[in-house]
């Protein structure tokens, strides 16, 4: 088959605007790693003003899950890095999910099957089972479909023209496979490696069609980079082996010049630096891996999310950026608009990069710190609801959140560093003040709602300085009064400067509190 044959190569321009994507497999939730890579594909393409395409990578029904594209898009919303074009948004080269791109795949494997670089296999799965006991021996411990064993089973090249026509007439089931070449140096310049090279004998030969037509993923990948003309294809170094099978179909299908740029980007590893960082560390270690929770439907395993562990979102995509790229100049906090302008691929290390969640924590903690209120406002409710904390009044909500967002990390910490603006303390617990106690301070405390009653202004100063006054006519030193005020008013010994936390609880709430303060130490 000719190539102006084929739909889709008829529209192919000149692919001169960026382009690339992220080719998820719906296999279950999205970890670090994942997340990453999108972050550095949609960097990549805004940075150079070009295309992000989602694409769904679901030619493996054995491993299909229930839930993970809706969870995959969920998390690129929250993350903020809506593709150009995807299943649900569509776009130019749609449809965007392979198992709908079925029918395309056929011909270029047809193709290569016409031009020799691809073969038929009819081997059972018996057959093949018996290949891997027959043929194992210490210098070959596991046996591979590859051009040592190929000759000795069921293919098109092993046996005559004849029985394959009949094979094939009588609708044996087949799969086709690669022909990979017995001894070739081949190779690529990777982004971030450079010179990469593999030698194609230890390679064996990867199926490309399944035995239903469904193509795999080594052969849907490279038609549909090719026909959805990426420029610069992005993926985790575990793809890595893979590319000499891909750099093969690129040259076979005859598409070399318009093989995209790929980078290959280094794993996120242990907190310890002893390996990839996996599901299970996050679970031994007590930390998120993933983006947001996910349940899979087969199991019913959870796996807890950064979103709602109380991670924001711009943290989390700061954070994920800098593992593993950096600016050069010692810059850590990003928005995501200063990433894009500052994202260079030349940056990206080609070393793994060790995850440490406490540091994952300094940037949210230092994104809480400068949000503006109004940014916080809708978290922060949400934390309160789900503390039963009624929080009615928004403006109130955010004069609360600017005066307590500096000591929260994670948004649960709003439900404690700001639940007693809403709510008096239960009982406060006096018992750090009661040793200490007097009668002086009694008085002190029976008598402060009244001059409270009296001040003409209600703001922290005027608070502050009818607080100092009244404690130095009665000659008691202020430091020993301002920790059982705040425990009246808190509840406990954290919380901002007492006068400001006076102040915005209002002059009603204040005079209840100091009696019930009062009441518990009596
Ligand atoms: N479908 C592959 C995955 O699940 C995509 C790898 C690639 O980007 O080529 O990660």
């Amino acid at each position: 088959m000719r190539a102006q044959q084929y739909p889709y190569l008829s529209l192919r321009p000149m692919a001169t605007k960026v382009r690339v994507r992220f080719a998820p497999s719906p296999t279950g939730g999205l970890h670090l790693g994942g997340v990453r890579t999108v972050l550095f594909n949609y960097l990549f393409a805004r940075h150079h003003g070009g295309d992000f395409v989602l694409r769904i990578e679901d030619t493996d029904n054995t491993r299909f899950v229930e839930g993970a594209e809706q969870y995959i898009m969920e998390t690129l919303r929250w993350c903020g890095m809506e593709p150009d074009e995807s299943p649900a948004a569509g776009g130019p080269f749609a449809p965007y999910r392979q198992s709908e791109r079925k029918a395309s795949y056929m011909q270029y494997a047809e193709q290569l099957v016409a031009q020799g670089h691809a073969y038929y296999a009819f081997d059972t799965p018996e057959e093949l089972e018996e290949m891997r006991n027959a043929f194992k021996s210490a210098e070959n411990p596991s046996p591979q479909y590859d051009h040592r064993l190929r000759m000795k089973m069921k293919n098109s090249l092993s046996l005559g023209e004849e029985e394959v026509g009949r094979l094939l007439s009588e609708g044996v089931p087949y799969v086709v496979r690669i022909k990979m070449p017995e001894q070739e140096t081949i190779g690529f310049t990777d982004m971030i490696r450079g010179e990469v090279s593999f030698s194609t004998s230890t390679v064996d030969d990867k199926v490309l069609l399944k035995k239903d037509g469904m193509p795999t993923y080594h052969l849907a990948v490279v038609v549909d980079d090719y026909l959805m003309q990426i420029t610069h294809a992005f993926r985790g170094e575990e793809w890595l082996p893979s590319a000499p099978v891909h750099l093969l179909l690129w040259k076979y299908l005859g598409w070399s010049d318009a093989m995209p740029q790929w980078a290959h980007l280094p794993l996120i590893l242990k907190p310890d630096g002893n390996g990839k960082l996996s599901k299970r560390d996050g679970d031994r270690l007590g930390f998120p891996v993933f983006a947001m929770n996910w349940t899979d439907p087969r199991s019913n395993e959870f796996t807890q999310g950064f979103r709602e562990r109380g991670f924001l979102p711009e943290a989390f995509v700061n954070m994920l950026a800098m593992l593993g790229w950096n600016d050069g100049t010692g810059k850590e906090l990003f928005s995501m608009t200063e990433l894009i302008s500052a994202f260079d691929m030349s940056r990206v290390h080609k070393g793994g990069a060790k995850f440490d969640f406490e540091k994952a924590k300094w940037f949210n903690h230092e994104w809480i710190k400068t949000a503006p209120a109004e940014r916080l406002l809708p978290d922060v409710k949400d934390v309160l609801k789900t503390a039963d904390i009624s929080a009615v009044d928004d403006s109130y909500v955010k004069q609360v959140i600017d005066l307590v967002k500096e000591r929260c990390t994670l948004l649960p910490d709003f439900a404690e560093q700001a639940g007693f603006f809403f709510k008096a303390p239960a009982a406060p617990d006096m018992e750090p003040v009661k040793a200490k106690w007097n009668l002086d301070k009694t008085l002190f405390f029976t008598d402060l709602p009244a001059v409270l009653e009296a001040l003409p202004t209600w703001n922290a100063i005027a608070l502050e300085a009818a607080f100092k006054e009244m404690a130095a006519a009665r000659a008691i030193k202020v430091g020993e009064l301002q920790l059982p005020f705040r425990l009246m008013l808190v509840g406990g010994k954290f919380g901002p400067a007492v006068f400001d936390i006076a102040a915005l609880i209002g002059k009603q709430a204040v005079i209840n509190r100091i009696k019930k303060g009062l009441e518990s130490l009596a």
